[in-house]
This record gives C-alpha cells, structure tokens and sequence, in this order.
C-alpha cells in the first residue's frame, strides 16, 4: 500500500544496533551478556544537575522555548567557549539543540549541497557518513591507522582536496579511535581550511576525557571557518537530557536555527535549565569531571593492559572511552569476530564495519572495572577454547 521514500532505503541501519538488539535478546532470555557496546557514561547525572531539572519543572518551565534556546544558557555557553576553550562566540553565535547529534544535523544541512565532499578521518563515527549523506553530500575518508594510534596526517588529508571539498570533519578525542590531535596538527588543518575556503566542523563531545594529552580547540586558528559542536551528554553524564549545542560565525548559526525552528522548535526547555546549572555551578561540575576521568583513566590503562596480553594487538588511546582492537586471531571478518564474542563469551562489543575499521572491533570501557575484569576472563576463556 506504501513505498518508503528512496532516502529511507538509503539509510543504513547501524551494525552497532544490530549488535545492541542481539545482546538484548539474549539478555531478555536471562543470559548474563556484559555490553562493552553503548558509548555512554555509566556515572548518574550529578546531583546538582538533577535538582536543577526538578525545579524547573516545578517552576513551570515546561512550555517552548526560543528555537536557539534559552538566554541565560546560551550566555553560559559563550562563556563555558570563552572559558575552557579560548573560542569567542557572543551568545546569539551560539545554539542549543536537542543533542550534538541535532547540532551536526543542522550544521550539515546549513552547509552542505549535493556533490560537496566533507573530509574526515576514518575510523569515524559512524553517524556521520549516514548524516552527510542525506545532504546528498559525501563523506571522504582520510584514513588513519592504529600502527600510528590513529594520528591524522595533514598531508594526507591535503592531498583528498578536491574542487568540490566543502568541510573537514574532526572529532578529537575520537569515537571510537580515542585519538586526540595535537596542537601543531589541528593548526596544520586550520591553515588548510583557510588556504582552501573550508568549513571546519569540529566535534568536541569528548573534549573533558583526555588522560595526560593536551586537547585544544581547532577554532581557535580558523574562526571565521569553524563550527564548534559539543554536548552535554558524555560531560555530565546527560544523554537522555538531549542537550547539546554549537558556536561558531553567526550566519551558520543563524542557517542551523531556521532547520531547528522547522523540525524539532527547541531542545527540551527543562533540559535547557539543567544544562544550565553544568555551568553555573562550575566548581561542582568540574568536581564530577575529574571524578569520572579518573575512574575512565584507570579503566583503560587496565583494559588495554589485559588485552595485550592476551594477545589482541590494542592500541592506548589518549581520550574518550573506547579502545580498538584487532580481532583478526578470533576471526578475519570483524562482523562474525563480534559475532563469536558475543554468542561465546556473552560480551557485546561493536564491530568496526560502519566506522570503516576492518578487522577490529570497538569496546567502551564507561563501565566499572568488576565488569572489565570479568570481559577479559571471558575473553581469555573463548582464546583458550580456539
Ligand atoms: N558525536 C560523537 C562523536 C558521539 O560519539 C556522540 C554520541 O555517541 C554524539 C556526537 C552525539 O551525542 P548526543 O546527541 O547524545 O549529544
């Protein structure tokens, strides 16, 4: 009776959520599966934050919202740029959005015609070929390899240029490399973008999870040509929140918010005010950072220790919560790797596929270390039995 539009049959669903369901069913018939697959912090939303929400709703701040959010949070973010970003952005160059995930649909769709190829460093995320695409744009891989901890090459990226390259996509610290470019490398990339007339959109979600790497701002060498995406949700703990937000020159902003006022109106009003008690009450926040860096930090110098030893090559990440690992001595296909670990050792971890990673599989360690211990029994088990 229907036909599904042609970008609805374009659309790829995500091997992470093909590894997700399964993990669930399996859990549903009471198998006890340990998930290494959701990037999500295991850390509650913080206290301050919590209350922050309550009383709104009980303030009544319940009902719409500007399209590019509240003032207060938007004067909050300009200063939280100013702050611990060396970025200038006044609050009308700054929008909030139902998630960084909005954020960079916007900033797509503000940017991007059809035929335009937009950058980026693979492994990469997986959402944003799929969001790029649906622009009718491309996303170009620049590849980077594990031998190399996944460190972009300018050069490299350089030579992709293209007449119809219109952005570079950066996301640093990486998901799911955990990669983070240094200082002298996002300069080089400013100074293309700025040779070249490119946009830089620049993802900064993980930005506070660094462990001994300096994270750096890319917009701070190229303003005039940076988009900065970031979010409430992997700082504070905030996911099912959806706050997330971007700054950069006001006529992209000004773009993404006539997407926003057409399809979602405004992030969730008492999200907004949520949010906006993260930056208010700086020194209570910045408490429940360096909390949960610490806990991240121990984990993977832990988990990245174990599976080396048990022979599966890992490289150590700098930041976020994810390591890569090479999963070819379980099996060549990175798709049945995850497979077998999943049915065999009741772990879920996300195969590299749609993050153009083969022979690797993605492991999130937002999770306690009972957990990762018991992951790298199970794993050293399933080695044992091959
Ligand atoms: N960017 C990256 C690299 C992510 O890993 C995620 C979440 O997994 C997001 C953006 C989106 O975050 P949210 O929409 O929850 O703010």
């Amino acid at each position: 009776p229907f036909t599904l539009s042609a970008r609805a049959r374009s659309l790829k669903p995500s091997s992470t959520v093909a590894v997700t369901s399964r993990a669930l069913e399996l859990r549903h018939a009471g198998v006890d599966v340990i998930s290494l697959g959701v990037g999500e912090p295991d850390f509650d939303t913080p206290p301050h934050i919590k209350a922050a929400g309550i009383a709104a709703i009980e303030a009544g701040r319940t009902k719409y919202t500007g399209v590019n959010g509240i003032p207060e949070l938007r004067e909050a973010i300009s200063q939280k740029f100013e702050r611990e970003n060396g970025l200038h952005h006044a609050p009308d160059a700054v929008t909030v959005t139902s998630g960084g995930k909005q954020a960079l649909f916007n900033a797509f769709f503000a940017l991007l015609n059809p035929g335009d190829e937009v950058l980026v460093p693979s492994p990469y995320w997986v959402s944003y070929p799929e969001m790029i695409a649906l622009t009718g744009a491309v996303a170009v891989p620049v590849p980077t390899v594990p031998e190399e901890g996944f460190q972009l090459d300018p050069e490299r990226l350089e030579r992709l240029i293209t007449p119809r390259t219109r952005a570079v996509l950066l996301n640093s610290p990486g998901n799911p490399t955990g990669a983070v470019f240094p200082p002298e490398v996002l300069q080089r990339v400013a100074e293309l973008a700025q040779r070249h007339g490119l946009m830089i959109i620049t993802d900064e979600m993980y930005e506070h999870l660094v462990y001994g790497a300096e994270q750096v701002s890319i917009g701070r060498y190229a303003p005039e040509h940076t988009l900065t995406v970031n979010g409430a949700s992997k700082a504070y703990a905030m996911t099912g929140w959806r706050i997330g937000y971007a700054g950069g020159p006001k006529a992209v902003i000004s773009a993404m918010n006539s997407f926003q006022s057409q399809s979602t109106s405004n992030a969730s009003s008492v999200g907004q005010y949520a949010a906006l008690a993260a930056f208010q009450q700086h020194q209570e926040t910045l408490r429940f950072i360096e909390m949960a860096r610490r806990a991240y930090h121990e984990r993977r110098d832990f988990l990245v220790a174990g599976l080396n030893r048990l022979g599966l090559p890992t490289p150590l990440p700098e930041g976020a919560f994810y390591v890569m690992t090479d999963t070819t001595r379980i099996h060549p296909d990175e798709l049945e790797a995850a497979r077998i670990i999943l049915d065999d050792a009741l772990v879920a971890v996300v195969p590299g596929t749609d993050f153009a990673a083969p022979g690797q599989v993605r492991l999130s360690y937002a999770t306690s270390m009972d957990q990762l211990q018991e992951v790298l029994r199970r794993l050293e088990q399933l080695l044992a039995r091959r």
